[in-house]
């Protein structure tokens, strides 16, 4: 046998050795890995037998004996690009029917077959005899129809499979790529070898493409054990990174951007794979058009900002957290919650708590928290403090006359009129019911003046509603803050008030000072 052979045969039986490995080891390891081993375990299986029949196949004297390793090497030939099609397919999460499946193995059944008995029909070789200059193993072929069919599907399926794994190339993130990239090199050996034996530039009678397969195989195998290929952990933590609701971004040291998920590319609908590696902060600044600012966002911390995204204003709620890489690198994850809708619900409750709904004054509860800090200021200071408590007269009788409906408008009506008048510059609260009260930094003079300003704008001002014009007027109760609490002087200008009534209302009564 000559060196050249033995070299060729040392190179298959190693392709076959290692592939035979790959299998045994992915088969062990089965548990821990998702389906996606089956289609590589079948592939590496394939591979070895197609190597081993190789090497039997130079080992040859006889054409038979060739003729038998040739049915062999056939089994991997036709099957291990479709398995290795159906491997790459599953490893990058796209869905593999049970008729997927079989579509892709049936050329690979017939081509075997057609080899098997290429000796009835010729289709698969015209001509397959051994080499008369070379000598046996050597063997002189001619292509029949169904070779060129068998060709063309396995060169379709490894450049579909070569494609596929490039065209994942950008969204892939960094950490995965090695993976990816062994993928890509593992079906590009030999599709390219293959490709050199077709146009002639190998050298002749053999076929080298098991003599590269060891090289594939490598790549595979490193794969397996430097970035952990086919385990579900980190295709599962990709899946939960960009599933999550919150926008994520992973940044280095110097707090260039390493990685974001999907939800930060809502936020952000301009930022791209390609800014990876660009400052955070100088980022920001560029797509959002405000700063960006790590001071303040302590680890953990929280702290909100606010972005325009599609003419809506989106609120976020941030947190840092400082990472621990290998070695002594550290890195900075930081995490966008959007609390629009959580901060617009606490604004309604908040505008709720304050706000009576019907005339959109603020409410009892309301006039208690203000008015209190003024009382308790004004006390402080000795300076005067005054109440007004306003009932509308007869409103049951508009109620009665013209509906409830009729009513609440002229509640919204005394309202505004009322507002109006104050300015600004008094609290005005509906007390309850028809009933509203004011307070004023200033004299029981001040007050009266006030009361009789709104008294008159309310009796001459009546409101126009569909059953007609509404005429309502006020009384109203007026008292100044003595030594006493804000209760009893509210008590005093509720006496005030009913005065006013019992006096013939619509008018102004004052507490005794
Ligand atoms: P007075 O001059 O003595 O104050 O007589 P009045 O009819 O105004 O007083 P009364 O306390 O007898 O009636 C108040 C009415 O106000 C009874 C209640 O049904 C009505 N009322 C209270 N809140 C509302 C409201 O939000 N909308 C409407 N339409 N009516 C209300
Ligand atoms: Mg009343
Ligand atoms: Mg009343």
């Amino acid at each position: 046998m000559s060196s050249q052979l033995t070299a060729y045969i040392a190179l298959i039986c190693t392709s076959g050795v290692m592939n035979l490995f790959l299998s045994i080891h992915a088969f062990s390891k089965r548990h821990h890995y998702s389906t996606v081993l089956w289609f590589f375990l079948f592939n590496s299986f394939v591979t070895a037998l197609y190597c081993f029949a190789a090497a039997f196949g130079l080992l040859s004297t006889t054409l038979d004996q060739v003729k038998v390793w040739t049915v062999f090497q056939y089994i991997g030939i036709a099957f291990a690009p479709p398995a290795g099609l159906l491997f790459v397919i599953a490893y990058l999460g796209i869905n593999i029917t049970k008729r997927m499946i079989a579509a892709l193995l049936t050329i690979p059944a017939i081509t075997v077959l057609m080899v098997a008995t290429n000796d009835f029909h010729h289709l698969h070789y015209r001509v397959f005899e051994i080499d008369s200059a070379m000598g046996a193993p050597f063997v002189q072929q001619e292509i029949g129809t169904w070779y060129t069919i068998h060709g063309i599907f396995i060169f379709g399926c490894m450049f579909a499979a070569f494609l596929l794994a490039i065209s994942r190339w950008k969204d892939t993130a960094k950490m995965y790529r090695p993976q990816l990239f062994s993928l890509i090199c593992g079906q590009f050996v030999p599709m390219f070898t293959a490709f050199l034996y077709l146009v002639g530039l190998t050298p002749p009678g053999i076929d080298p493409v098991p003599m590269v397969l060891w090289l594939s195989s490598l790549l595979y195998f490193w794969s397996i054990r430097s970035s952990r290929l086919f385990a579900i952990m980190p295709v599962a933590k990709d899946v939960i990174f960009n599933s999550m609701s919150d926008g994520v971004v992973v940044l280095d040291e110097s707090h260039r951007l390493i990685e974001f998920n999907e939800p930060l590319r809502n936020m952000l609908p301009t930022l791209d794979k390609k800014m990876l590696g660009c400052d955070f902060e100088q980022l920001w600044q560029e797509l959002t058009g405000v700063s960006f600012s790590f001071t303040g966002l302590t680890s953990m911390s929280g702290n909100e900002i606010k972005l325009m995204i599609h003419q809506t204003e989106h609120i976020y709620h941030v947190r840092t957290s400082v990472i621990e890489g290998a070695g002594n690198s550290k890195g900075l994850l930081i995490i966008f919650t959007d609390i629009t809708q959580l901060k617009q619900l606490q604004r309604k409750l908040e505008h709720q708590a304050h706000y009576d709904e019907l005339t959109q004054i603020y409410n009892r509860r309301a006039f208690f928290e203000y008015c209190n800090d003024q009382f308790d200021e004004t006390k402080a200071l000795s300076e005067p403090f005054t109440v007004i408590l306003i009932d509308i007269d007869h409103f049951k009788w508009v109620n009665d006359t013209f509906g409830h409906h009729v009513g609440d408008e002229v509640l919204v009506h005394v309202a505004k009129l009322i507002q109006l008048q104050l300015a600004g510059f008094a609290l005005f609260a509906r007390y309850g019911g028809e009933e509203f009260v004011g307070s004023l930094k200033g004299s029981r003079e001040d007050g009266i003046a006030l009361a009789e300003r709104l008294r008159a704008a309310v009796e001459t001002q009546p409101v126009l509603t569909a059953e007609g014009v509404v005429h309502v007027t006020l009384s109203i109760g007026v008292a100044e803050a003595k030594d006493e609490t804000l209760h009893q002087l509210l008590h005093r200008a509720d006496l005030a008030l009913y005065e006013a009534k019992e006096t013939g209302r619509n008018r102004v009564c004052t507490a005794e000072v």
